[in-house]
């Protein structure tokens, strides 16, 4: 790369440009998850939108390869890029409530917290995902599945408009009014079409939540994970919870005898008040002989960062997924078989409910493709000691192979590693031929092609 093209790059834009050498790089170009060890040729973290648009501009006259990059929490690394550039959205944090329209318009740096706290503010809050550090951008351009997911939809049905800058370096506003297209695209597809600068999302009269989690031995795993089923899919959409596998971490918040105990669990999330969440929860939280039953009001903020402590940055992450549409028994004994196993420490499978109001979007109403879905499966394996990469990698794609088989087909985007291009068609399915025209006219030569990438039609739309 010219040393000239960089000055030129540098005189015009606000924010920092940070190389190899630089005292801040090593810091720079690490993400959340610690397997992914990528070196950049240079770092552009910009501070608006005309940093995006001289960044992108760079990117495209030096035909370098160009990763975006929101909150860094991409499993499969695809926020940074080996040797290319990075346009790095991390410092744009701006954010505005509008109280009377209950709209929120985020820039792409935030995370989920940032979002959660500005919102929480007027009592309101929006649908994102369940752990605070996550970045709203690459979260929401996925789908973005949360614990508001049941009551509310998925974070793109709460999405009212986007401002993109294109691969040639405009600019555009994309919703149902404006470049219709690009909105359906950018609706699930995630992030091939564009760098999104700014969000605007509907909110709903959320600040209490009843939530908390309730662990079973995992030996109960069949009797538990059938009833959990059976429970949810019936459920007012008011109430919800996602189903896991976990070893209970040796923290204070748990009693020291189930520290390090493989447990099945729910972790719950009712919009309902805490005593109609009470009554309509108890007879799922009843069901065999529970360990815990750790259920209450909190505001949800605190829900959203339940997690945080537990699963810094840094650690190893290998993840597989897929979206399953009903837990059968032979599906069931898989999962007791292949939980049972899981290494010790902080791998989990987490099973999250995508019906209610997400059900009520149609098939191709967005890029989303996997409406008839109830569930997302992700099977997550995590060690904080790089020699355990192996172990959680092999436990994890083992456990994958045994229940792909039971899957609807295909995975959820923001829960997919580095795995080719069959995978990512089975993750849109019928909605993959129009993602590819529309790619062909937003980005023919494919500039954002680190992502899970929709290869562009030839002619475009
Ligand atoms: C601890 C943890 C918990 C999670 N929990 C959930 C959950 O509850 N629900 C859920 O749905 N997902 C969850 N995820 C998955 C998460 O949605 C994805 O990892 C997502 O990619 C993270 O977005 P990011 O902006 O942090 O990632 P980044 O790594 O910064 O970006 C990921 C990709 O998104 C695209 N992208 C990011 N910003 C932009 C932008 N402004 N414009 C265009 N493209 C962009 C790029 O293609 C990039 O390659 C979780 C991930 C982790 C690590």
């Amino acid at each position: 790369m010219a040393a000239d093209s960089i000055e030129q790059l540098r005189a015009g834009v606000r924010g920092a440009l940070i190389t190899p050498g630089d005292p801040s790089y090593e810091t720079a170009r690490r993400v959340y998850n610690g397997m992914i060890d990528k070196r950049p040729a240079l770092i552009v973290r910009c501070a608006d939108a005309a940093d995006v648009i001289a960044a992108v501009g760079h990117a495209r006259t030096t035909g370098m390869l160009t990763a975006i990059r929101g909150g860094g929490h991409n499993g499969g690394g695809l926020g940074t890029c080996d040797g290319g550039i990075v346009i790095d959205l991390s410092a744009m944090k701006g954010i505005r409530v509008d109280p009377a329209a209950r709209t929120v318009r985020v820039q792409p740096g935030c995370t989920g917290g940032d979002m959660d706290h500005a919102t929480h503010a007027f009592g309101m809050a929006t649908p994102g995902g369940t752990v605070s550090t996550t970045g709203v951008a690459g979260l929401t351009l996925g789908g973005g599945i949360g614990h508001l997911t049941r009551p509310y939809g998925l974070a793109i049905d709460n999405l009212l408009e986007v401002d993109v800058v294109l691969a040639d370096g405009r600019m555009v506003t994309a919703s149902e009014k404006e470049n219709a297209d690009l909105f359906w695209a950018v609706r699930g597809g995630g992030g091939n079409f564009g760098v999104v600068t700014s969000f605007l999302f509907r909110l709903h009269p959320v600040k209490m939540v009843t939530a908390g989690p309730t662990f079973w031995p995992i030996e109960q795993t069949g009797e538990v994970m059938r009833a959990y089923q059976e429970f949810i899919l019936q459920a007012p959409e008011d109430v919800s919870g996602f189903f896991a596998f976990l070893t209970v971490p040796p923290v204070p918040l748990f009693p020291p005898e189930l520290h390090m105990k493989k447990v099945c669990a729910v972790i719950w999330c009712s919009t309902a008040g805490p005593e109609k969440a009470d009554r309509l929860t108890k007879p799922m939280r009843a069901v065999g002989k529970p360990l815990l039953d750790h259920v209450g009001p909190m505001p949800f903020p605190a829900l959203q960062s339940l997690f945080d402590p537990l699963l810094p940055p840094g650690l190893q992450w290998y993840w597989r997924a897929d979206f399953v549409k009903e837990f059968g028994a032979d599906a069931i004994g898989k999962h007791f078989e292949h939980a049972s196993k899981m290494p010790p420490g902080l791998s989990q499978v987490h099973v999250y409910p995508i019906d209610g109001a997400a059900h009520r979007v149609g098939q191709a109403d967005t890029a989303f493709s996997y409406r008839d879905a109830n569930f997302a499966l992700v099977i997550v394996g995590v060690d904080a000691n790089p020699a355990g990469k192996d172990a959680i990698t092999t436990w994890c794609k083992a456990y994958f192979d045994a229940l792909h088989p039971y899957s609807a087909g295909g995975a959820y985007v923001n829960f997919m590693m580095d795995e080719g291009q069959e995978r990512v068609q089975a993750a849109f399915r019928d909605n993959y031929a129009r993602l590819a025209l529309i790619k062909g006219t937003y980005d023919p030569a494919n500039l954002f092609r680190v992502n899970q990438n929709i290869v562009p039609a030839a002619a475009g739309v």
